[in-house]
């Protein structure tokens, strides 16, 4: 195919354009549509990433930051025996070997991925970045490709606050963390949402000095309120957390170290910190600016996450979008789950809207915090007070928890009070992540109520008893903050 376009006013030159099936920018969570999409139609793909593919799950987040959490992980573990009477310090940490052993798992991976890309005769790989030039034709490297079926799963990109003198000073975000060889000796984090937290248990479990700075007033601000304040207190015992300061200025410190200028938010109250290092963990921005998404007709919110419809379409008819990039639930299994609407929608055109009553959320900290569905604030707001039941449970005052040592961590979970209907759920301690999918679950049922937990046997001794004893100790709201403060 070959279209006209025009240079400065009067020159007009004739320019091939490459006609696909399907055009899918992003190797993230795209990437289980392509098969699919290659299946229904007789005709080629066209697959985009200007970066290495497997997207960033693979390559600069969920896994690379889990395979350094987990040895952050063990060195508490190891750590902990000594309450149990077993004396086993940690002697020697070899930063280089954590850090080679998270690369070695990763580079195969993407290696095996780009293959298959580069080998396959069904689709074209382009490494490079995609921009629309009009709608359904996007420019690539030298090339203008044109698809009336276009996914767009741009994902996200770390959010860079205007801090003076950030462009002057290098720092380390979670992409360029994963090249370290050698361990700072302390380290400044910009930011306390769950990839500050995170990096903060892994690098002070290495053994680095850490700080973490956030603009709000707690940490893990999504968090609830009380999840938030004994996250904080725990993570006091291995770092310092300073909150309600605004990062306002980086620049080299006296003996070559890095300064970090604060200031209380709201206030004029300056506190400096300086590190080896500093790290900006202040949230994602989306990687919009590279797209041109107006020349394509779609259409962005202010800040240029990617607008889609219930079904998950962008506002051009045939251009689809998921994940990261529409800046809604910043999460691998969100992203997976939105490529299966798209799928549905997009391939087999069905009619599927997404929901989003059930999100997980976890944070895989020290301690860790996993969370579905409403906060308590939420569902107050939605329902009204006197039509929510609270529950809540102390691992300690279960028989595993206990075995365990574990103290004040806790699961709550929000009800309605009429249906026993799950609104929401919040957990904060060991194997949270893992505790919290049974709620998940039943979240998904048709009426989504809790009677299956109460109905069915919780083996004994183990820790999911904490999630089943939650729902055996609903209260109202009040008598749950009473409890709260009294503690
Ligand atoms: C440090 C960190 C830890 C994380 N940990 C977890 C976790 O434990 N659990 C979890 O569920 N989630 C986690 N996440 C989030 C998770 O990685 C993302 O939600 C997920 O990867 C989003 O996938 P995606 O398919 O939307 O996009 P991505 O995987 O981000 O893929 C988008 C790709 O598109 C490319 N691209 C963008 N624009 C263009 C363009 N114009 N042209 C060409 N290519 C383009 C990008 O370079 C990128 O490779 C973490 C993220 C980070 C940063």
């Amino acid at each position: 195919m070959w279209n006209l376009f025009h240079l400065k006013s009067i020159e007009v030159i004739l320019v091939s354009v490459e006609e696909y099936v399907g055009i899918v920018i992003g190797t993230g969570s795209a990437m289980s549509i392509v098969d699919p999409l290659l299946g229904e139609n007789d005709g080629k793909v066209a697959v985009i990433d200007k970066d290495e593919p497997g997207g960033i799950c693979l390559t600069r987040g969920c896994i690379p930051s889990k395979n350094l959490l987990y040895p952050a992980d063990l060195v508490r573990e190891i750590e902990k025996a000594q309450k149990f009477g077993i004396t086993a310090p940690v002697n020697k940490i070899d930063f280089n070997q954590v850090m080679e052993r998270m690369r070695s798992h990763i580079d195969p991976e993407i290696r095996s991925i780009e293959r298959g890309l580069s080998g396959s005769e069904a689709l074209d790989y382009y490494r490079e970045p995609a921009e629309f030039v009009e709608p359904y034709t996007l420019k690539v490297g030298g090339q203008r490709i044109r698809s009336d079926l276009i996914l767009l799963c741009t994902g996200s990109k770390p959010l860079i606050p205007p801090i003076e003198g950030i462009e002057e000073v290098d720092y380390l975000t979670s992409r360029s963390v994963l090249e370290l060889e050698t361990r700072p000796s302390s380290l400044i984090i910009v930011g306390g949402g769950y990839i500050g937290v995170e990096y903060a248990h892994f690098f002070s479990s290495m053994g680095t000095d850490v700080t973490v700075v956030e603009m709000k007033p707690r940490i893990l601000p999504r968090a609830e309120p009380e999840i938030s304040r004994l996250a904080e207190e725990k993570m006091k015992r291995y770092m310092d957390v300073s909150t309600g300061r605004r990062a306002v200025e980086i620049r080299g410190g006296p003996s070559g170290e890095k300064e970090l200028v604060t200031v209380e938010d709201g206030g004029k109250d300056k506190d400096i910190f300086s590190a080896e290092e500093i790290m900006i963990a202040s949230g994602r921005a989306p990687n919009t600016d590279l797209l041109n998404p107006k020349a394509g007709g779609i259409e962005t919110d202010e800040d240029g996450w990617i607008k889609v419809d219930e079904r998950l379409e962008t506002s051009q008819e045939g251009v689809w979008a998921l994940g990261d990039a529409l800046g809604r639930h910043m999460f691998k299994h969100a992203a997976n789950y939105e490529a299966r609407v798209v799928y549905r929608n997009a391939i087999l055109n069905r009619e599927t809207e997404v929901d989003y009553h059930a999100v997980p959320r976890a944070i895989f900290g020290h301690p860790k915090v996993a969370s579905v569905g409403m906060g308590e604030a939420e569902a107050v707001e939605r329902y009204g007070k006197e039509e929510i039941a609270i529950g809540s449970q102390k691992y300690e005052n279960t028989a595993k928890g206990e075995a365990m040592g574990v103290e004040d961590y806790f699961v709550k979970i929000i009800v309605k009070r009429d249906s026993g209907k799950i609104l929401g759920a919040h957990i904060v301690g060991p194997q949270a992540p893992i505790l919290i999918q049974e709620i998940v679950n039943l979240m998904y049922t048709e009426d989504g109520n809790f009677d299956p937990i109460r109905e069915g046997m919780h083996i004994h001794p183990a820790l999911s008893e904490v999630v089943e004893r939650a729902f055996f100790n609903l209260t109202s709201v009040d008598h749950y903050h009473h409890h709260l403060n009294r503690n």
